[in-house]
């Protein structure tokens, strides 16, 4: 006899395993009630009610490779590009520092006009404005640059595995294949790096049996965060007019990766609040962090992997304490520690 959702549901978080087809039964139940509860529950116990805010640089919109879902690829023509200057970046993460972050994530596309010395240096002068934890996400590099950017401080690497399903994978990313994304992840984590990976959902040919497999492979990888997002079709890309993915599915998968991992840092993506009626409704499922872009709205509008209509002319100042008065009015608390 199937085991009922709510005792499988226990089951899961007792054993801290699953199995994909019980991994699918709960992305496919009638009612997610439950499962939204527990999971919320088992992140109460880990991080109590408090939610950590991180502040996200996208220091560059030029990208190398030419992933065929991305706006930012590099065969997307139409799109203007910019490239911060250390100075710049510098200058955003300060702002970012005095509004309240302690937390700081830089991110572009696979852009190697930065070199190894000048990540470093931005590295370093980034560390030394206080006490914070630095997320890079930068993409595909080498051992050696990875190794040097650790030494320099940096505490973490975001390189997302996108899908689990190799075939998908490598369609999707001429530049590069699953197997070398894999290899990079446990590259970073033998360097010492806390690492995140993360997903999309909606994917053209994803299945359920996909999806429960990336959610394993979030366990496998052992990561520190995942970022679990919806693909939104761009128009200049080669896979425009399809259709997105769905929110509340990517939302289960954030719910059931919370049950699964238990200690781990789930971000409310923006590709979900983008295509939701709800603000950060993954909050509610199993979510223990918000991202916001802390570059000026000029260019936050020009990094534009999928359109977002949600950015906002506001400054890094006023976003923040909007996000703490919601954060509060939810009943929930902003992590003061440096997390
Ligand atoms: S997904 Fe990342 S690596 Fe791929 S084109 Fe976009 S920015 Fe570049």
């Amino acid at each position: 006899m199937k085991m009922e959702a709510s005792a499988l549901i226990d089951k899961i978080i007792q054993e801290s395993k699953a199995t994909p087809d019980e991994l699918i039964s709960l992305l496919t139940v009638d009612s997610r009630g439950a499962l939204y509860a527990k999971a919320t529950s088992v992140k109460e116990k880990i991080y109590d009610k408090n939610i950590i805010l991180r502040g996200i640089i996208e220091f560059s919109s030029f990208c190398r490779c030419a992933c065929t879902y991305c706006g930012l690829s590099c065969e997307n023509i139409k799109l203007p590009r910019y490239r911060f200057t250390e100075n710049d970046i510098l200058k955003y993460a300060k702002e970012a520092y005095a509004a309240g972050y302690r937390s700081i994530i830089l991110q572009s596309g696979e852009d190697f006009s930065y070199d190894a010395d000048s990540i470093s240096r931005i590295i370093r002068s980034i560390k030394g404005l206080g006490n914070l934890i630095l997320t890079l996400s930068i993409g595909e590099r080498t051992h050696e640059e990875y190794t040097q950017w650790f030494k320099d401080g940096a505490n973490r690497y975001l390189l997302k595995h996108e899908t689990s399903d190799e075939k998908l994978y490598n369609g999707l990313h001429p530049h590069s294949s699953f197997k070398k994304r894999m290899d990079c992840l446990l590259d970073l984590k033998s360097i010492g790096y806390q690492i995140g990976s993360g997903f999309m959902v909606g994917l053209p040919g994803q299945t359920l049996e996909s999806l429960a497999r990336d959610i394993l492979l979030l366990q496998e990888l052992s990561v520190d965060m995942a970022g679990i997002g919806i693909y939104i079709p761009h128009p200049d890309t080669p896979l425009a007019g399809l259709v997105s993915g769905s929110p509340d599915l990517a939302i289960a998968c954030v719910a059931l990766s919370r049950i699964l991992l238990k200690k781990v840092h789930l971000p409310s993506t923006t590709s979900i609040e983008t295509e939701s009626t709800e603000k950060y409704s993954s909050l509610s499922a199993g979510a223990n962090v918000i991202m916001k872009k802390v570059e000026p709205y000029h260019y936050r509008k020009l990094y534009e992997i999928y359109p977002n209509p949600k950015i906002f002319d506001k400054s890094i100042l006023e976003e923040r304490k909007e996000l703490e008065k919601f954060v509060l009015e939810r009943g929930l608390k902003v992590e003061r520690t440096v997390q």
